[in-house]
């Protein structure tokens, strides 16, 4: 009997499907490999490229955010505002002037500073390069123009800025050479401010909120009291106290529950926990951006070269090289040029109180650490 063996290449047909099929795979995965494959490829840059949608919107959407979230800030500082002088300038006044005037010009110190920082933040231009530079680190693919060292381009303003740190929505406006400290010090004043306003907004609030209630956490547990009334407060009906009649407090008995107060009492007693709730919550915010932005201002790096030093740490790294930040003159210098606090400036005067003086430059040349450039535009090599 014979035995009929079959083999693929043998057949003709099938050999050249498989060898059409083996040129198109290979036909694919070159132009996958000349599509995608570059030199320069990193895992951040596959990660920019995946982002690539979300800075489409924020670039489309950031400039009319921007109005939306000024007014919002204006509107809820200014009822934040409101409510507290109409409940604490009674409530101070009846516990007499000593106690009232250290308080009134405190709080509105506070209050002159963030107001002043905020508006100038917003209003002062960052800085932006001219077409001619006399230091050029590189070209901006969008503006095709030159680029000076620590420049970088916004897309929300589409210009390049000054030293940009980035651009804020809550200002409307890029953070950059001129106006970073305004925007820091608007941070540092309303947190102040806040923390302040809910110090003394403390015992009010705890009348308010938790007389009457039942307090389940204690020591450094006890914020947690809050998310718990708060989730108990939709399953029971419970009492509240202590209202505001004019200079005096007047308190309800304990068992009177919250529909039997009048509306005006109502009012206050929501007023005064949503002024607490905000003032917290903006407090908590900024501490944590203060944080930050003081940490960037100690090394000498804003929000975008924090970045750009860290892949050039780890890329010396692989060499053993050390990398050294060109820009960081160490904790004192990095603030008083942060603060402008140059050519006599003191820090009393001009941080302690509005002050227009402008950073020491003009943002197209830096010093480093390793040369300076002098008044001639000349470098020298330290
Ligand atoms: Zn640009
Ligand atoms: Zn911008």
């Amino acid at each position: 009997m014979k035995i009929l063996r079959w083999r693929i290449n043998v057949c003709q047909w099938a050999s050249n499907l498989r060898l059409s099929l083996n040129t198109t795979c290979d036909l694919i995965k070159l132009m996958y490999f000349s599509l995608c494959y570059n030199a320069f490829t990193s895992p951040s840059l596959i990660l920019e490229t995946g982002l690539e949608p979300v800075f489409w919107i924020v670039d489309h959407f950031a400039k009319y955010m921007g109005p939306i979230l000024m007014f919002i800030v204006f509107a809820l500082c200014s009822i934040g505002l409101v409510i507290f002088y109409v409940i604490m300038i009674p409530r101070y006044l009846s516990y007499g002037w000593h106690w009232f005037l250290p308080n009134f010009m405190f709080g509105n110190w506070l209050l002159v500073n963030t107001v002043f920082n905020y508006v100038m933040g917003c209003r002062t231009n960052p800085g932006h390069p001219p077409q001619i530079v006399p230091e050029v680190v590189s070209i901006c693919k969008r503006c095709i123009s030159p680029k000076p060292p620590r420049a970088h381009h916004c897309s929300v303003c589409k210009k390049c800025v000054l030293r940009m740190d980035h651009h804020c929505p809550w200002l409307n406006n890029c953070v950059g050479f001129y106006n970073h400290r305004y925007f820091f010090l608007y941070m540092v004043y309303m947190m102040s401010g806040c923390l302040y306003a809910c110090v003394l907004f403390y015992p009010l609030f705890y009348d308010n909120f938790y007389v009457g209630k039942e307090v389940v956490f204690h020591g450094v547990l006890y914020p947690l009291n809050m998310a718990y009334q708060f989730w108990m407060s939709k399953n029971k009906s419970y009492t509240y106290i202590a209202i505001s009649n004019g200079t005096s407090v007047k308190r309800t008995p304990p068992t009177q529950s919250f529909n039997q107060l009048t509306l005006s009492d109502q009012i206050y007693h929501h007023s005064v926990i949503f002024v607490f709730f905000l003032g917290f919550g903006c407090v908590i915010a900024l501490f944590i951006l203060s944080l930050w932005h003081a940490r960037l201002v100690s090394r000498g790096e804003t929000s975008i070269e924090v970045h750009i030093n860290k892949n050039e740490r780890k890329r010396l790294k692989k060499l053993g090289q050390t990398y050294v930040n060109p820009y960081d003159f160490g904790f004192v210098q990095n603030w008083k040029l942060f603060f402008g606090l140059t050519e006599g400036r003191t820090f009393w005067r001009h941080i302690l109180f509005p002050s227009r003086h402008k950073p020491p430059g003009n943002g197209l040349q830096w010093k480093t650490t390793t040369f300076t450039v002098d008044n001639f535009e000349n470098i020298h090599v330290l």
